[in-house]
């Protein structure tokens, strides 16, 4: 037994468990269970809210990582759920598979990635919680849980994203696809033009997304292509300069420079959309979906109907330009497939995903808040893993099944072993 503190990658969540266990073993974790009064489970502390933050036992399944089968025919992976996603593409090389989509960074755990609704971007693709297809958990009196897609469809989907409420996730089924490569375009376009065509131009290609920086008229596009895969490689030199001195070194000057001059950084926003250049490379998919992340820093992020994106997205950039702020993040804008997961933040909808990001430096109270109401104006759902302010009302407006997931939990953890002040207010 250690006892450690814990606090998340952006900074904004501490706490000091009075015990942080790291099982090796499945069969330790229903004695864990049972005798504490109540248990957290935390993947890689990646979320933005406090969802993984526990006061009494910690519980963390970095040494439950890897494969537990695979069905080649059906293309279906079992994983134990403390896998992180950069182990995955060497666990499915030997067998020719990946993950069908992914987001931009790939530290999370499975379980973790799958439990927010974690996803990428692309008009027919799901986040990761979508191409689930079997799941097993230890409940709150430590019995194991199967749930499949082929016995329970309706049963699956509602136990998917939990947050962590409903139990100890060990296993997870995943629906893969063939390994692919992508090719990757990225260059700048007029904010105008982004927004005026944005369902266009995420259905014209595979994986669509946009950098936008506040107080500038231009944004940077990625967009994606899936190939068979090849034996192209992006070479290392110019991946070190993109992603490292471009992309993280670069940066952090500026908003180091912005931190001291905060008038200049409207200047180093235009100056960053100016130098965007036309970059084509080609790679194995997870290559391309992935950036080294360096700079760290707060983050909201809602998902709207798509057909409402652009709207919501100008509205945030009135409200921006009418504040006295200087913001120096790019905000990201995704789009992903609607999907039958209950508490998916795609559920029943094709999606766009407006994120604001500020630097860790300041303090996000003095911002999300004041861009949460437009958002939420939109009808959007806030990403389960990031800031927001809401509790179980508001839920219950935004998701059909939110009730019948809470008297689930309910029945499952009558007694909150898996609570925490967080959770009760998102289901209490
Ligand atoms: C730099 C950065 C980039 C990001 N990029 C993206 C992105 O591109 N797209 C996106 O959608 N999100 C993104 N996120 C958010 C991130 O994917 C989610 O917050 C995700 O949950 C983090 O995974 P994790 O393993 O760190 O989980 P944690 O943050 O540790 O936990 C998240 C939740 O999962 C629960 N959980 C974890 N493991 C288990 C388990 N075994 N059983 C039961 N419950 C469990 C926890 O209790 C908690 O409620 C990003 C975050 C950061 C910091």
């Amino acid at each position: 037994m250690t006892t450690t503190t814990f606090t998340n990658w952006a900074g904004s969540v501490t706490t000091k468990p009075a015990e942080f266990l790291q099982p090796t073993r499945i069969d330790e974790i229903p004695g864990i269970i049972t005798r504490s009064r109540s248990v957290r489970t935390v993947g890689a502390g990646h979320s933005f809210s406090p969802v993984a933050a526990g006061e009494e036992t910690m519980l963390n399944l970095d040494h439950l990582r890897g494969l537990v089968g695979v069905d080649k025919q059906r293309k279906r992976v079992r994983f134990l759920a403390g896998t992180r996603l950069r182990d995955v593409p060497a666990l499915l090389r030997p067998y020719g598979l990946a993950l069908a989509n992914q987001g931009d960074v790939d530290p999370q755990s499975l379980a973790g990635a799958i439990s927010t609704s974690t996803h990428g971007t692309g008009i027919n693709y799901t986040g990761f919680a979508g191409t689930v297809t079997g799941l097993t958990l230890i409940d709150a009196d430590g019995n194991t849980r199967t749930y499949s897609l082929d016995e329970d469809p309706d049963l699956l989907h509602l136990v998917v994203v939990s947050i962590g409420a409903l139990g100890v996730v060990v296993e997870i089924e995943m629906q893969c696809v063939d390994a692919f490569d992508l090719q990757a375009e990225e260059t700048g376009i007029d904010f105008d033009e982004l927004m005026d065509n944005w369902e266009e131009l995420s259905r014209g290609v595979d994986h669509f997304e946009s950098y936008w920086f506040p107080h500038t008229d231009r944004a940077m596009v990625k967009a994606n292509t899936r190939l068979e895969p090849g034996d192209e490689r992006r070479p290392r030199l110019k991946q070190f300069i993109d992603d490292e001195l471009i992309g993280n070194g670069a940066f952090a000057a500026a908003l180091a420079l912005g931190r001291w001059v905060p008038a200049a950084i409207p200047a180093l926003n235009r100056f960053a959309t100016a130098v965007i250049s036309h970059n084509r490379y080609r790679a194995p998919a997870h290559e391309v979906f992935v950036s080294p992340r360096r700079v760290r820093f707060h983050e909201m992020e809602y998902a709207v109907p798509l057909a409402d994106g652009p709207a919501t997205v100008r509205e945030i950039r009135r409200f921006i330009d009418a504040q006295d702020w200087r913001i120096g993040f790019p905000m990201e804008l995704r789009t992903t497939a609607a999907d039958d997961v209950a508490l998916s933040t795609a559920n029943g909808r094709e999606s766009m995903y407006i994120a604001f990001h500020i630097p860790r430096v300041l303090n996000p109270q003095d911002y999300m808040p004041k861009i949460e109401p437009i958002l939420r104006a939109a009808g959007g759902r806030p990403h389960w893993g990031k800031m927001n302010t809401l509790g179980r009302e508001d839920f219950a407006q935004l998701y059909t099944r939110f009730n019948e997931f809470c008297e689930l939990r309910e029945a499952m953890d009558p007694q909150w072993r898996f609570g925490s002040p967080y959770l009760q207010k998102v289901f209490g």
